[in-house]
C-alpha cells in the first residue's frame, strides 16, 4: 500500500526530531513491505526565511494531498519582531485551519521510571492513562463580537456554538474511548452557561448510539481538582476549547515531562496533523540533546489514527516504555545516574526495540 506523509520539520529542535521520526517512519514501512512517500515542506520560520511567508501555497497543497502530517515545531527569537500575520506561529494556526483538524488529542500517560519528574507522589499517579480531546475551532477564542464596548470601558467575547460543531467533536471522544476504556468524562459549566447545557444534551443524545461506552458528565471546576486528586479515573475527556486548554496544561504537569507528550489534531475525512506538545526549544537547538520521544509518540499516533495501523503504533509505544524502563535518560528526563543519551542515540535505542 502506498501511504503518503508530508514532514514539515520547523524550527529550533524540530528538524532534529523529525530527523529521527523520519527515520522510525521509514522502518515501519520496511517492515510491513510497503513503500510509503515522505515529503518534507516549509513551515514557520524556516518558510519566512526561503520565500517571505510562514506558510506557503506548495506546503498547504502537499499536507492536503497526503494521507497524515507530522510537525516538528515552529518559532524562535530569531522571528519575534516580525508582524503577526508572517510570524513562524501564524503558519502553525493556518495550517490546523486548512486541514480543517477540530478535534485536538493530547494523550497523557505516566511512565513507570519517570515518576520522579512529576510534582505528584508516585502512588496518585499510578496507572494514569487518559487522552484529553479538545474542541480546537470553536467557542470563545473564535466567537464574534470580541471587542471593547463603550469606549473602552466595557467589553466582551462570545463562546458560541453549532450543534454540528458539538456534535462532530462529541463523536470522536466516543470512538476513541471504544477503542479504550470505554468511559467518557465530559466537562462542562453546565449549571451557569447555556452552552454547556446544550453540550451536555449532545453528549447523551450521542451516548445512545454508543451502548457499550460509560459517560460521565462534570463541571470543570470538579475536573480541575480531580485531575491532580485521582489522575487515573479518566479515560477520554471531551471539552470545549477553553477549558480543554487549560486542563490540556495542567494534565500535562502530571507527566513531568514535556519531552514525552504526543498530539494529534484530526478533521472529519481529511488529513490529520501529528506533532509533539512542546515547542521548538531555541534555548537547546542544534545540541543533538533534544528528546526525540514525543516525536516517536506523536508517529504512533499517526499510524493509530490516520493509517489504522494498531499494532505498529502499539509497538513504538511498547519500544519507548522497554526504553525507559532499561534507564536510558535524555538530558529532559529525571533520574539518570549515568551520562544522559543524545538525541541520535535515544532514538536508535528505540528503534532498536520496535
Ligand atoms: P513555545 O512558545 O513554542 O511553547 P517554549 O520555549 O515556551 O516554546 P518549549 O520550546 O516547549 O517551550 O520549551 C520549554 C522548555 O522545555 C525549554 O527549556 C526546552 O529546552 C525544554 N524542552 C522542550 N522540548 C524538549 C525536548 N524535546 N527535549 C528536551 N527538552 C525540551
Ligand atoms: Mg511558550
Amino acid at each position: 500500500m502506498t501511504r503518503h506523509i508530508t514532514i514539515l520539520p520547523g524550527d529550533g529542535i524540530g528538524p532534529e526530531v523529525t530527523k529521527e521520526a523520519r527515520r522510525l517512519l521509514e522502518e515501519v514501512a520496511q517492515t510491513l513491505g510497503e513503500t510509503w512517500t515522505l515529503e518534507e515542506a516549509l513551515i514557520g520560520g524556516a518558510a519566512y526565511d526561503q520565500t517571505g511567508h510562514p506558510l506557503p501555497p506548495e506546503t498547504i497543497a502537499k499536507c492536503k494531498a497526503s494521507d497524515a502530517v507530522l510537525l516538528g515545531a515552529v518559532g524562535g527569537p530569531k522571528w519575534d519582531h516580525l508582524p503577526g500575520d508572517v510570524r513562524p506561529e501564524a503558519g502553525l494556526l493556518g495550517i490546523r485551519k486548512q486541514l480543517g483538524v477540530f478535534a485536538n488529542l493530547r494523550p497523557i500517560r505516566t511512565w513507570p521510571g519517570l515518576l520522579l519528574a512529576s510534582p505528584l507522589k508516585p502512588e496518585l499517579l499510578d496507572g494514569v492513562d487518559m487522552v484529553i480531546v479538545r474542541e480546537l475551532t470553536g467557542g470563545l477564542y473564535f466567537g464574534e463580537p470580541k471587542q471593547r464596548l463603550d469606549g473602552g470601558n466595557a467589553v466582551v467575547d462570545t463562546l458560541h456554538y453549532t450543534r454540528h460543531e458539538i456534535e462532530r467533536v462529541v463523536r470522536q471522544a466516543f470512538e476513541i474511548a471504544q477503542n479504550r476504556r470505554k468511559k467518557v468524562t465530559s466537562v462542562d459549566k453546565a449549571n451557569v452557561l447555556e452552552s454547556s447545557r446544550m453540550w451536555r444534551e449532545i453528549v447523551q443524545e450521542t451516548a445512545a448510539a454508543f451502548p457499550d461506552v460509560t459517560v460521565e458528565p462534570i463541571l470543570v471546576d470538579s475536573a480541575a481538582m480531580q485531575l491532580i486528586q485521582r489522575p487515573n479515573q479518566f479515560d477520554v475527556v471531551v471539552t470545549e476549547n477553553m477549558f480543554g486548554d487549560i486542563l490540556s496544561d495542567e494534565a500535562a504537569v502530571l507527566t513531568g515531562s514535556i519531552g514525552m507528550l504526543p498530539s494529534a489534531s484530526l478533521g472529519s475525512g481529511g488529513p490529520g496533523l501529528y506533532e509533539p506538545v512542546h515547542g521548538s526549544a531555541p534555548d537547546i537547538a542544534g545540541q543533538g540533546i533534544a528528546n526525540p520521544l514525543a516525536g516517536f509518540l506523536s508517529v504512533a499516533m499517526l499510524l493509530r489514527h490516520s493509517l489504522g495501523l494498531e499494532a505498529a503504533a502499539t509497538a513504538i509505544e511498547d519500544a519507548v516504555l522497554a526504553t525507559i524502563e532499561a534507564g536510558h535518560r535524555t538530558r529532559d528526563l529525571a533520574g539518570h545516574d549515568s551520562e544522559p543519551v543524545g538525541t541520535e542515540e535515544m532514538s536508535a535505542l528505540v528503534r532498536h526495540e520496535v
